[in-house]
Protein backbone atom coordinates (compact mmCIF):
# COMPACT_ATOMS: atom_id res chain seq x y z
CA UNK A 1 0.00 0.00 0.00
CA UNK A 2 1.08 3.85 -0.77
CA UNK A 3 2.79 5.96 2.02
CA UNK A 4 -0.01 7.77 3.98
CA UNK A 5 1.69 11.14 4.41
CA UNK A 6 -0.59 13.76 5.40
CA UNK A 7 0.30 17.45 6.41
CA UNK A 8 -2.19 19.44 8.78
CA UNK A 9 -2.73 23.01 7.85
CA UNK A 10 -4.45 25.39 9.71
CA UNK A 11 -4.15 28.73 12.07
CA UNK A 12 -2.80 28.85 15.40
CA UNK A 13 -5.75 27.48 17.35
CA UNK A 14 -7.59 25.50 14.99
CA UNK A 15 -7.52 21.77 16.45
CA UNK A 16 -4.95 20.58 14.85
CA UNK A 17 -3.00 19.34 17.97
CA UNK A 18 -6.95 17.90 19.07
CA UNK A 19 -7.23 16.29 15.79
CA UNK A 20 -3.97 14.78 15.55
CA UNK A 21 -4.08 13.10 18.84
CA UNK A 22 -7.50 10.94 17.17
CA UNK A 23 -6.15 11.02 13.31
CA UNK A 24 -2.69 9.19 14.36
CA UNK A 25 -4.48 6.53 15.88
CA UNK A 26 -6.97 5.77 13.55
CA UNK A 27 -3.92 5.55 11.04
CA UNK A 28 -1.21 4.48 13.28
CA UNK A 29 0.71 7.13 11.94
CA UNK A 30 4.16 9.06 13.76
CA UNK A 31 3.35 12.68 14.65
CA UNK A 32 5.49 14.87 13.80
CA UNK A 33 4.32 18.21 15.20
CA UNK A 34 7.29 21.24 14.54
CA UNK A 35 6.00 23.05 17.81
CA UNK A 36 6.30 20.18 20.09
CA UNK A 37 9.76 19.64 18.85
CA UNK A 38 10.67 23.40 19.32
CA UNK A 39 9.19 23.55 22.32
CA UNK A 40 11.19 20.18 23.92
CA UNK A 41 14.40 21.72 22.52
CA UNK A 42 14.15 25.32 24.48
CA UNK A 43 13.39 23.19 27.50
CA UNK A 44 16.92 21.33 27.12
CA UNK A 45 18.91 24.05 25.74
CA UNK A 46 19.74 22.49 22.80
CA UNK A 47 21.74 24.98 20.34
CA UNK A 48 17.82 24.38 17.98
CA UNK A 49 16.19 25.56 20.83
CA UNK A 50 18.82 28.55 22.12
CA UNK A 51 18.20 29.37 18.34
CA UNK A 52 14.90 29.58 18.10
CA UNK A 53 13.38 30.67 21.71
CA UNK A 54 12.99 34.42 20.83
CA UNK A 55 11.15 33.89 17.59
CA UNK A 56 9.03 31.67 19.59
CA UNK A 57 8.07 33.87 22.53
CA UNK A 58 7.70 36.75 20.16
CA UNK A 59 4.97 34.91 17.93
CA UNK A 60 7.00 34.96 15.12
CA UNK A 61 8.16 32.07 12.83
CA UNK A 62 11.59 30.18 13.47
CA UNK A 63 13.88 31.12 10.41
CA UNK A 64 13.50 28.79 7.72
CA UNK A 65 16.83 27.75 7.24
CA UNK A 66 16.88 27.01 11.34
CA UNK A 67 13.89 24.49 10.70
CA UNK A 68 13.86 22.62 7.48
CA UNK A 69 16.79 20.49 8.19
CA UNK A 70 15.81 19.45 10.81
CA UNK A 71 12.33 18.62 9.93
CA UNK A 72 13.31 17.06 6.86
CA UNK A 73 15.57 14.90 8.56
CA UNK A 74 12.65 14.05 10.64
CA UNK A 75 10.92 12.96 7.93
CA UNK A 76 13.64 10.93 6.27
CA UNK A 77 13.97 9.31 9.52
CA UNK A 78 12.85 5.37 10.95
CA UNK A 79 9.43 5.21 11.68
CA UNK A 80 8.34 8.47 9.08
CA UNK A 81 9.96 6.56 6.11
CA UNK A 82 6.19 4.82 5.83
CA UNK A 83 4.13 7.59 6.33
CA UNK A 84 3.41 10.25 9.15
CA UNK A 85 1.31 13.05 10.00
CA UNK A 86 3.12 16.54 9.25
CA UNK A 87 1.87 19.77 12.02
CA UNK A 88 2.81 23.00 11.61
CA UNK A 89 5.21 22.26 8.83
CA UNK A 90 5.53 23.58 6.23
CA UNK A 91 4.85 27.38 7.34
CA UNK A 92 6.26 29.58 4.94
CA UNK A 93 6.32 28.76 0.98
CA UNK A 94 9.93 28.47 1.23
CA UNK A 95 9.49 25.34 3.65
CA UNK A 96 6.91 24.27 1.58
CA UNK A 97 9.13 24.51 -1.88
CA UNK A 98 12.17 22.76 0.04
CA UNK A 99 9.91 19.86 0.78
CA UNK A 100 8.79 19.54 -2.60
CA UNK A 101 12.43 19.30 -3.59
CA UNK A 102 13.43 16.81 -1.10
CA UNK A 103 10.45 14.29 -1.81
CA UNK A 104 10.89 14.54 -5.55
CA UNK A 105 14.83 13.30 -4.57
CA UNK A 106 13.41 10.94 -2.91
CA UNK A 107 10.35 10.01 -5.25
CA UNK A 108 7.76 10.21 -2.51
CA UNK A 109 4.85 12.04 -2.48
CA UNK A 110 1.87 14.05 -0.05
CA UNK A 111 -1.05 12.26 0.34
CA UNK A 112 -2.93 15.49 1.30
CA UNK A 113 -3.22 18.73 2.80
CA UNK A 114 -6.09 18.99 5.32
CA UNK A 115 -6.74 22.71 6.06
CA UNK A 116 -8.77 22.85 9.12
CA UNK A 117 -10.75 26.17 8.96
CA UNK A 118 -11.54 28.47 11.63
CA UNK A 119 -12.20 32.53 11.92
CA UNK A 120 -9.81 34.79 13.96
CA UNK A 121 -12.33 35.73 16.59
CA UNK A 122 -12.65 31.62 17.78
CA UNK A 123 -8.78 31.55 17.28
CA UNK A 124 -8.76 33.89 20.36
CA UNK A 125 -11.23 32.25 22.37
CA UNK A 126 -9.39 28.87 22.00
CA UNK A 127 -6.03 30.21 22.30
CA UNK A 128 -6.11 32.19 25.39
CA UNK A 129 -8.60 29.27 26.74
CA UNK A 130 -6.12 26.49 26.20
CA UNK A 131 -3.83 24.92 28.58
CA UNK A 132 -1.82 21.81 28.20
CA UNK A 133 -0.11 19.47 30.37
CA UNK A 134 3.02 19.98 31.35
CA UNK A 135 4.64 16.76 31.04
CA UNK A 136 2.45 15.38 28.15
CA UNK A 137 1.45 18.12 26.12
CA UNK A 138 -2.30 17.30 25.97
CA UNK A 139 -4.41 19.95 25.30
CA UNK A 140 -7.51 20.94 26.91
CA UNK A 141 -9.57 24.13 27.23
CA UNK A 142 -10.85 25.58 30.18
CA UNK A 143 -14.41 26.10 28.35
CA UNK A 144 -14.49 23.66 25.52
CA UNK A 145 -12.48 20.53 26.72
CA UNK A 146 -12.11 21.30 30.61
CA UNK A 147 -10.22 18.81 32.41
CA UNK A 148 -12.16 16.92 35.47
CA UNK A 149 -10.16 18.50 37.83
CA UNK A 150 -9.22 21.86 37.48
CA UNK A 151 -5.46 22.60 36.75
CA UNK A 152 -4.50 18.99 36.32
CA UNK A 153 -3.83 16.49 33.62
CA UNK A 154 -6.86 13.73 33.59
CA UNK A 155 -3.94 11.07 32.25
CA UNK A 156 -1.29 11.71 34.49
CA UNK A 157 -2.08 14.09 36.66
CA UNK A 158 0.54 16.50 35.68
CA UNK A 159 -0.24 20.24 36.17
CA UNK A 160 -1.84 22.01 33.48
CA UNK A 161 -0.11 25.24 32.19
CA UNK A 162 -0.61 28.09 29.51
CA UNK A 163 1.88 28.26 26.87
CA UNK A 164 3.77 31.69 27.12
CA UNK A 165 3.12 32.48 23.79
CA UNK A 166 -1.09 32.08 24.62
CA UNK A 167 -0.46 35.64 25.91
CA UNK A 168 -3.33 37.94 24.25
CA UNK A 169 -0.62 40.11 22.41
CA UNK A 170 1.41 36.76 21.03
CA UNK A 171 -2.06 35.72 19.67
CA UNK A 172 -2.63 38.49 17.85
CA UNK A 173 0.99 38.40 16.01
CA UNK A 174 0.86 34.86 15.48
CA UNK A 175 -2.31 34.96 13.81
CA UNK A 176 -0.96 38.15 11.47
CA UNK A 177 2.23 35.94 11.10
CA UNK A 178 0.02 33.19 9.69
CA UNK A 179 -2.20 35.15 7.21
CA UNK A 180 1.04 36.36 6.19
CA UNK A 181 3.67 33.52 5.44
CA UNK A 182 1.55 30.68 6.12
CA UNK A 183 -1.95 30.95 4.38
CA UNK A 184 -0.51 31.25 0.81
CA UNK A 185 0.45 27.72 1.43
CA UNK A 186 -3.51 27.14 0.74
CA UNK A 187 -3.29 28.33 -3.01
CA UNK A 188 -0.09 26.52 -3.09
CA UNK A 189 -1.58 23.25 -2.05
CA UNK A 190 -4.71 23.79 -4.07
CA UNK A 191 -2.79 24.15 -7.50
CA UNK A 192 -1.33 20.98 -6.56
CA UNK A 193 -4.97 19.44 -6.22
CA UNK A 194 -3.99 17.52 -2.53
CA UNK A 195 -5.65 20.49 -0.06
CA UNK A 196 -8.88 19.37 1.73
CA UNK A 197 -10.63 21.41 3.68
CA UNK A 198 -12.76 21.14 6.86
CA UNK A 199 -14.79 23.41 9.00
CA UNK A 200 -13.00 23.44 12.45
CA UNK A 201 -15.98 25.36 13.88
CA UNK A 202 -17.61 22.27 14.86
CA UNK A 203 -16.81 20.37 17.65
CA UNK A 204 -13.69 18.06 17.96
CA UNK A 205 -15.84 14.65 17.35
CA UNK A 206 -17.39 16.23 14.02
CA UNK A 207 -14.28 17.43 12.73
CA UNK A 208 -12.61 14.09 13.19
CA UNK A 209 -15.39 11.85 11.79
CA UNK A 210 -14.87 14.28 8.61
CA UNK A 211 -10.97 13.83 7.73
CA UNK A 212 -11.36 10.58 9.00
CA UNK A 213 -14.09 9.75 6.32
CA UNK A 214 -11.85 11.93 3.89
CA UNK A 215 -8.43 9.50 4.35
CA UNK A 216 -10.38 6.72 4.68
CA UNK A 217 -11.86 7.47 0.64
CA UNK A 218 -8.30 8.40 -0.17
CA UNK A 219 -6.59 5.14 0.94
CA UNK A 220 -9.51 3.45 -1.26
CA UNK A 221 -9.11 5.50 -4.24
CA UNK A 222 -5.57 4.57 -3.81
CA UNK A 223 -6.12 0.79 -3.33
CA UNK A 224 -8.45 1.02 -6.35
P1 LIG B 1 -3.63 23.91 17.23
O1 LIG B 1 -2.84 22.64 17.40
O2 LIG B 1 -4.19 24.05 15.85
O3 LIG B 1 -2.87 25.13 17.67
P2 LIG B 1 -5.22 22.87 19.47
O4 LIG B 1 -5.56 21.49 19.04
O5 LIG B 1 -4.16 23.03 20.51
O6 LIG B 1 -4.90 23.81 18.18
O7 LIG B 1 -6.60 23.57 19.96
C1 LIG B 1 -6.61 24.90 20.48
C2 LIG B 1 -7.60 25.00 21.64
O8 LIG B 1 -8.94 24.86 21.15
C3 LIG B 1 -7.42 23.93 22.69
O9 LIG B 1 -7.65 24.50 23.96
C4 LIG B 1 -8.49 22.86 22.35
O10 LIG B 1 -8.95 22.19 23.52
C5 LIG B 1 -9.59 23.71 21.73
N1 LIG B 1 -10.29 23.05 20.61
C6 LIG B 1 -9.73 22.25 19.66
N2 LIG B 1 -10.66 21.87 18.76
C7 LIG B 1 -11.83 22.46 19.14
C8 LIG B 1 -13.17 22.46 18.61
N3 LIG B 1 -13.48 21.79 17.47
N4 LIG B 1 -14.10 23.21 19.26
C9 LIG B 1 -13.78 23.91 20.38
N5 LIG B 1 -12.55 23.92 20.92
C10 LIG B 1 -11.58 23.21 20.32
P1 LIG C 1 2.84 25.67 17.28
O1 LIG C 1 3.01 24.76 18.45
O2 LIG C 1 2.65 24.94 15.98
O3 LIG C 1 1.77 26.73 17.52
O4 LIG C 1 4.24 26.45 17.12
C1 LIG C 1 4.73 27.28 18.14
C2 LIG C 1 5.83 28.19 17.60
O5 LIG C 1 6.94 27.40 17.11
C3 LIG C 1 5.44 29.09 16.41
O6 LIG C 1 4.79 30.27 16.82
C4 LIG C 1 6.82 29.35 15.80
O7 LIG C 1 7.55 30.32 16.54
C5 LIG C 1 7.53 28.02 15.97
N1 LIG C 1 7.34 27.12 14.80
C6 LIG C 1 6.66 25.95 14.76
N2 LIG C 1 6.70 25.41 13.53
C7 LIG C 1 7.43 26.26 12.76
C8 LIG C 1 7.83 26.27 11.39
N3 LIG C 1 7.48 25.29 10.54
N4 LIG C 1 8.56 27.32 10.94
C9 LIG C 1 8.92 28.31 11.77
N5 LIG C 1 8.58 28.37 13.07
C10 LIG C 1 7.84 27.35 13.57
Amino acid sequence: MAELNLILLGPPGAGKGTQAERITEDFNLPYIATGNILRAAVAEGTPLGVKAKTFMDAGALVPDDVIIGVILERIASGDARDGFLLDGFPRTVPQAEALATEFEGLGRSLTAVLLIDVSDDEVVRRLSGRRVSAKTGRVYHIEFDPPKNEGVCDVDGSRLIQRDDDKPETIKKRLAVYHEQTEPLVAFYSELGILRRFDGARPPAEVHDHIRAQIATLRLEDRI
